[in-house]
């Protein structure tokens, strides 16, 4: 404690105000009830009265964010991680087809017989070399997690249906992307229906700032076919290719921090939530913060519905054992103990009931005028 009233600190030592002041006096300090003490004076009494002075727990505690922008790694300590893919474009161009051939042609095949949980998020292998896919609606994930600074996204694929060319929301996505500096592939979809013009697509495109490396720009373009699994290889060749360029690292040998990409309330499991590991590794049993929830990971369960016991950079984890329901963005940290998760925990949580409290009576107030 940096400064402690007399009365304060009699309550904490479970004594009377005067014997304190008693003792101040035999030290040689004159005090009264209501004076502040400051750090060494605090120090000496409970010294007297044989109590150790606890430090208090300096983390940040209103902003994991802070806690991130800290994360300063050594160079030595990190290694090579998967990159983190998000697949947008408009409502019908073939995102959710894409995805779903992406993960049953490559889903670390023979694994659980093909049948995949939905955790918001997926990983594949191709020969050694993973990619993590955010199987959340690209649109929400970049919105919620980018309006809040949270980008956890290295790459975005476009999906473009090369019979209908670009869209609004094509447009949208082009310019997430753009805001979230993460290189764009294209993936000109639908290739395999006779009305597909590609050429326009790339028109089209170009008008965005997207040029395809065949016409002197540095965009990449790959013709797919999501629902005839046609091209889908190359788009892996890609991605991975990309990748490599962007040098994604992270320190597997930390405690983990991340982010929750999706979470609910499971009537047998209690608060269930999808992390994505974005630096050092998750363990059953780590003391946690997530947004304002916290807790101890008691089990986890990775992509394919296998209990797992760690979980490495950019693996995406569900997770149970949080007091609360976090939301989509929210970051999490592992902390030494279960104390300091659960003391920055609650102040988290502190933090946010006085905030909507004030945001409240800023309301009334703001009612009160309208009235008037
Ligand atoms: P989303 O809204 O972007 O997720 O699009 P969907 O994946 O739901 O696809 C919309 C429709 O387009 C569905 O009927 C798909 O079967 C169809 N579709 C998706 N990809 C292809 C493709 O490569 N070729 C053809 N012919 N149809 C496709
Ligand atoms: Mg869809």
């Amino acid at each position: 404690y940096e400064s402690l009233s007399v009365a304060e600190l009699a309550k904490k030592l479970h004594r009377e105000p005067s014997e304190i002041i008693k003792k101040l006096f035999m030290l040689g300090v004159m005090a009264t009830i209501n004076q502040e003490l400051d750090k060494d004076a605090i120090e000496l009494i409970c010294a007297d009265y044989g109590v150790e002075v606890e430090e208090e727990v300096r983390v940040d505690i209103t902003d994991l964010d802070a806690y991130f922008e800290q994360n300063e790694e050594n160079e030595q300590s990190m290694e090579e991680r998967p990159p983190v893919v998000t697949i947008m474009g408009h409502v019908d161009h073939g995102k959710t087809t894409l995805l779903d051939s992406i993960r049953h042609t490559k889903v670390t095949a023979g694994e659980a017989g093909g049948i995949t949980q939905h955790i918001g998020a997926y990983q594949v292998d191709i020969n050694g070399k993973k990619i993590t896919f955010l199987d959340t609606p690209g649109h929400a994930a970049f919105t919620t997690m980018r309006a809040r600074g949270a980008s956890i996204t290295d790459l975005a694929i476009i999906v473009v249906a090369a019979d209908d060319g670009v869209m609004p929301q094509t447009v949208e996505a082009i310019n997430h992307a753009k805001a979230a500096e993460v290189p764009i592939i294209v993936a000109v979809n639908k290739m395999d229906k006779p009305s597909a013009n590609p050429d326009r697509v790339m028109q089209e495109l170009t008008e965005h700032g997207l040029v395809p490396e065949d016409w002197g720009g540095d965009t990449i373009f790959v013709p797919i076919s999501a629902l005839k699994g046609e091209g889908i290889d190359t788009l892996l060749e890609m991605i991975l290719l990309v990748s490599e360029v962007a040098e994604l690292k992270a320190n597997p040998n930390r405690s983990a921090i991340g982010t929750v990409i999706e979470a609910q309330l499971d009537k047998g499991r209690g608060s269930v939530a999808t992390l994505l590991v974005q630096d050092g590794t998750l363990r059953v049993g780590d003391p946690i913060v997530v947004g304002h929830a916290y807790g101890r990971v008691r089990a986890m369960v990775n992509d394919i519905g296998r209990r797992v016991k760690e979980a490495g950079p950019a693996t995406p984890v569900e997770i149970t054992g949080i007091n609360e329901v976090p939301q989509a963005g929210d970051r999490f940290v592992v902390f030494e103990d279960e104390k300091t998760a659960r003391q920055v925990g609650e102040s988290r949580a502190m933090t946010a009931i006085q905030a909507s409290r004030s945001e409240k009576q800023r309301v009334t107030l703001d009612n009160l005028f309208e009235q008037m």
